[in-house]
């Protein structure tokens, strides 16, 4: 398990984060992203995105629960999972089919809510605000099983 604490002061620096991130990739894994409402897991998403060289904008998937993205080096399957009545809803989606895939990776905003359903090697990605460290000032934690960062 590597841990590493990293914090950002602007929506550009969180969105770089998860473009290094991304670059380092392999296929096959699963990116959990957790945190109050508009700490900035939608732009950490983007920034996952263009990482992967994905060049069609994305939008928060919160109405549709799944986007998927195939133009970049590896297909991003983006959930928020924010609006999910229950666990199984995730099968319904094809959840399984494609966490884990190899050719993609699946980002999950929100996935505390599908806690149960986690694979045991997820990435996990808090972001958190500090009010005393400025409005924009984000804290960003990640678990990572597979490897160092
Ligand atoms: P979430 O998906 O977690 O609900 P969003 O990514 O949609 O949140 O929104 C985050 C908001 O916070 C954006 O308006 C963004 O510009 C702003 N923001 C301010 N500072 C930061 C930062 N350091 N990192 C990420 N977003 C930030
Ligand atoms: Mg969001």
């Amino acid at each position: 398990m590597n841990r590493t604490e990293e914090e950002t002061f602007r929506p550009e620096e969180t969105f770089a984060l998860a473009k290094r991130l991304a670059e380092q990739a392999k296929g096959g894994e699963v990116y959990c992203l957790d945190g109050d409402l508009g700490v900035g897991k939608t732009v950490f998403a983007q920034g996952f995105g263009a990482g992967l060289g994905i060049e069609e904008p994305m939008a928060s998937p919160t109405f549709t629960i799944l986007r998927e993205y195939h133009s970049g080096r590896l297909a991003l399957f983006h959930f928020d999972v924010y609006r999910i009545g229950s666990e199984d809803e995730m099968e319904e989606i094809g959840f399984y089919e494609m966490a884990g895939s190899p050719d993609g990776v699946a980002l999950i905003e929100w996935s505390s809510l599908i806690a149960g359903i986690l694979p045991e090697n997820a990435i996990h990605v808090t972001i958190e605000k500090d009010p005393e460290k400025g409005f924009d000032y984000r804290r960003i934690v990640i678990e990572d099983p597979w490897c160092s960062i």
